[in-house]
């Protein structure tokens, strides 16, 4: 018999990429959006699953919904992807990125409690949780400063899932991810606005691309080897968390500078800061340290940041 995976969150880059890894691992692949009916399956077009999955319409911050959804499909392995996903909205959205983010999860884990079934459950948290790390790079006994409210909601979604684990013994934990990028990235994110800005200078379409602050640094890795390690953490028969990173820190002004070298360009012709756009409490320095997940679950990043770069360049999914 097939395992069935229950991706919540299937329309966005994770939930694609996931559902392709699970789906060539054999696993059956029921997939959520908030309204089926409407939602975007661009991304699943592009991995060429649309065709191989179902999309269910679930609302994670509305219980009855999250019930109906996961008592039909009975899943082994429920994966949270789902919630508002953005620092910067969540700033203009508090409200709906809570109840999304920490609503959404709470949610999922009293179902799997209430239907007593033996799901286990994979939670999307974030390693903005941190806060600023300065050069101290954080790792999973590193205490949480959240500061944004979607570092406050993912915070609160990650005690919740270490509380009904211990409490009632559930399956259930959170990948502290670091940022992770490919072609499949949104437009709202940075990286994908900086990668689609340089290909329309390119191609002739615009003159500048134009950013708030260069001087951020973060973690950024491959998305599809991120994936690969939500599935491994639930194979694991030891529930536990794990941060998901590279070890590598890169400042956006390398990205942005990676980034016009794979289109042929010089920044300093094309580039243009703005102070305006800056965030209201953004992190400057976000630095990580994986070593727990390669030595328990052998699990690693391999692709590099100019590779990543490259990569979203050139549009190659894998
Ligand atoms: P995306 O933004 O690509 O996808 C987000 C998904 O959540 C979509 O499927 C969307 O589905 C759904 N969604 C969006 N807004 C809401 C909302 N307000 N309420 C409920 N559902 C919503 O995110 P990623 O795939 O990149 O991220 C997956 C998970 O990993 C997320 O929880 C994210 O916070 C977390 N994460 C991601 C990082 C990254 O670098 N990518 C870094 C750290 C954490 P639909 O619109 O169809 O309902």
């Amino acid at each position: 018999m097939a395992r069935t995976a229950l991706i919540v969150g299937v329309t966005g880059q994770d939930g694609a990429y996931l559902a392709h890894h699970l789906l060539a691992l054999g696993y059956r692949v029921v997939g959520t959006s908030r309204d089926a009916q409407t939602s975007n399956s661009s991304r699943l077009v592009r991995l060429g699953i649309q065709d191989s999955i179902s999309v269910a319409s679930l609302a994670p911050n509305d219980f009855r919904s999250v019930l109906k959804v996961v008592s039909d499909v009975a899943p082994d392995e429920v994966y949270n992807l789902a919630g508002q996903t953005s620092v910067g909205l969540s700033f203009e959205q508090p409200v709906e990125c809570m109840e999304s983010i920490a609503g959404g999860t709470l949610n999922l884990l009293e179902v799997i409690r209430y239907l007593q079934i033996p799901a286990r459950l994979f939670s999307a948290g974030s390693s903005e949780c941190f806060g600023d790390t300065r050069e101290e790079p954080a790792n999973e006994t590193t205490a949480l400063h959240p500061q944004s409210p979607y570092a406050v909601a993912k915070a609160t979604a990650y005690w919740q899932v270490a509380n009904y684990r211990k409490a009632y013994g559930m399956h259930a934990c959170t990948g502290i991810l670091a940022n992770h990028e490919s072609p499949l990235r949104p437009t709202r994110f940075v990286t994908q606005k900086i990668i689609q800005g340089v290909r329309k200078i390119k191609a002739g379409e615009a003159e500048k691309i134009t950013l708030g602050n260069l001087e951020i640094w973060r973690d950024w890795g491959w998305a599809p080897e991120y994936t690969q390690a939500m599935h491994l953490m639930l194979q694991s028969d030891q529930p536990d968390d794990f941060l998901i990173a590279s070890g590598r820190t890169t400042s956006l002004r390398d990205f942005v500078e990676r980034a016009f070298v794979a289109a042929g360009l010089r920044s300093a012709d094309h580039l243009e800061l703005d102070t305006a756009m800056l965030r209201p409490n953004d992190l400057d320095y976000s630095a990580m340290n994986p070593s727990k997940i390669e030595l328990q679950l052998g699990w690693k990043a391999h692709t590099t940041i100019d590779q990543i770069v490259d990569k979203m360049y050139a549009g190659e999914l894998f």
